[in-house]
């Protein structure tokens, strides 16, 4: 068999380890040996490229290698769970970034060349050649500082608001038109000079995009924005895998790309909004006021009193959202799960698609306090059997809950599927406060008859009804 074949047939393999790992990914069982499948494929990738490309210094590859494994592996230990969305917009960032830097490199080897001697890695014509650097450089910078913006909105480094200004549309139509524009020209043109010149105002327009496409958007939809970056961090890869000629380089963006995309579209959906309006809408930005005429004032119970509801039930689920993820209370949540039990209660935690901040932010926290999977329920199956619960503890979930997005049409969130905790019995809703939830609407939940809150941090309202169960 020829090398190059034999080349292919690695990225062939590494490929279909690839779709099998993403695969493994959907069910919390088979996750871990998924996440190590996927990593065998990209070992077998690297090593092969690594053979196949005739490097003649390494020196570079390996000091790359260890300052990247160093990095990722610090970070791995240092980054807190709530903290992950953060990393994951570093991550797209510096995948667009390294993009960008392929196209610019490929773009030198031409000028050093002359389009005479180049005949592009794919061996395809001219402007294939310039249309993949153009395209790669555009996708990777605008993923570039789009994910640093996201990421300074998320760490609260930058103002998480939704900043919008007069005519900022228009600018943004029109820096659109531009890099287009230049695009075009950049592909077609066949002088060198100008081609450079060209790519290098691509390059600012490009990022300052980034920027500019992230500012009307609100901290709390920056997950959606993520896995979008995601997208775009995979298809700039398939991109730079044009312009280098590397097939498991094309493949493997577009396995990042579709995923990315589809993950987008299954939180828009969570929420009941189109990607447009995630994008554009300012969402969450300024409080609203569906729901504020209802003059009725919520009624609030000790963590003591609610104990003794609470040893009677029989019944009890568990409704955590992002409070829980502030509070960092999943270990005590769980610790209070197991008294119950033992008490002779069932227990199970609702789980909202997107409560928390990330998508499976709270399997994660849950799975982080070793909470048996079989616990954790989804919506579609709590919901039909909430009438029947004694008690719904909402620990830190505000809009997964609010029953406006069910039976209030003016609301905003009308229509988004929630987690029925208003049906249950007896309702107990663990806040600091009145503070509204990330959509800036009132909860008329926290003022229904069979309802009752139970101020403070969560972690601490929890420990109470640990303490007061252990007698
Ligand atoms: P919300 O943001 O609606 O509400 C969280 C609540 O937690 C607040 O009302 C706050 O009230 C309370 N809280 C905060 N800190 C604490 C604490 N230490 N102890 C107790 N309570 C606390 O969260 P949900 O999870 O209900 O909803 C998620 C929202 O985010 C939805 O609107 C969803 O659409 C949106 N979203 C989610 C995405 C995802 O991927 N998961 C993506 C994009 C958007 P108080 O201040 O009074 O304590």
């Amino acid at each position: 068999m020829e090398f190059d074949s034999i080349i292919n047939l690695a990225y062939v393999i590494a490929a279909t380890l690839f779709v099998f790992g993403i695969k493994m990914l959907g069910s919390a069982e088979t996750a871990r040996r998924g996440n190590m499948v996927s990593g065998i494929g990209m070992l077998i990738a690297v090593v092969v490229t690594l053979l196949d490309r005739e490097i003649l210094d390494y020196k570079w590859i390996v000091a790359g290698l260890i300052i990247g494994a160093l990095i990722g592996g610090i970070a791995a230990r240092v980054v807190k769970m709530t903290s992950m969305p953060e990393l994951v917009a570093l991550f797209n960032g510096f995948g667009g970034f390294a993009s960008l830097l392929v196209a610019w490199a490929e773009l030198e080897k031409i000028e050093s060349l002359g389009w005479q001697l180049y005949t592009g890695q794919m061996g395809t014509p001219a402007q294939f050649s310039s249309f993949v650097i153009y395209l790669a450089m555009l996708i990777g910078g605008v993923t570039f500082t789009g994910s640093l913006y996201a990421y300074g909105k998320l760490s609260g480094r930058v103002s998480g608001r939704a900043l919008v200004f007069g005519g900022q549309k228009f600018l943004n139509i029109l820096l659109l038109v531009a890099i287009l524009g230049i695009g075009v020209v950049f592909t077609w043109g066949e002088n060198l000079d100008t081609a450079s010149s060209l790519f290098v105002i691509g390059v600012c327009l490009a990022l300052i995009f980034g920027v500019m496409g992230v500012m009307p958007i609100g901290g709390g939809d920056m997950p959606v924005v993520i896995s979008l970056l995601n997208s775009c961090s995979g298809l700039a890869a398939s991109a730079a895998g044009f312009v280098i000629g590397n097939n498991v380089l094309i493949v493997a963006g577009c396995l990042v790309g579709a995923s990315g995309l589809i993950l987008t579209v299954i939180m828009c959906k969570a929420m009941n909004r189109s990607l447009g309006n995630v994008l554009f809408s300012g969402f969450g930005a300024a409080s609203q006021s569906s729901g504020d005429d209802d003059d009725r004032e919520p009624k609030a119970i000790s963590a003591e009193d609610a104990y003794y509801v609470m040893e009677a039930a029989s019944s009890v689920v568990f409704i955590p959202g992002y409070g829980m993820a502030v509070a960092q209370a999943q270990h005590v949540v769980k610790e209070l799960a197991e008294l119950l039990e033992e008490n002779g209660a069932e227990v199970n935690f609702a789980i909202h698609p997107v409560a928390g901040r990330m998508p499976g932010h709270m399997n994660v926290l849950l799975a982080e306090a070793d909470v048996p999977y079989e616990q954790l329920v989804e919506m579609d199956n709590i919901n039909p059997i909430m009438p029947t619960v004694d008690v719904a503890v909402v620990i830190g979930a505000n809009d997964v809950v609010n029953p406006a997005a069910a039976n209030d049409e003016s609301s905003p969130i009308y229509g988004m599927p929630i987690i029925e905790a208003h049906n249950a019995k007896t309702v107990f809703i663990l806040k600091r406060g009145q503070g509204k939830g990330f959509s800036g609407l009132v909860n008329k939940l926290f003022v229904m008859d069979n309802s009752r809150m139970i101020y403070g941090d969560a972690k601490a309202t929890i420990s109470a009804m640990v303490n007061e169960l252990k007698g």
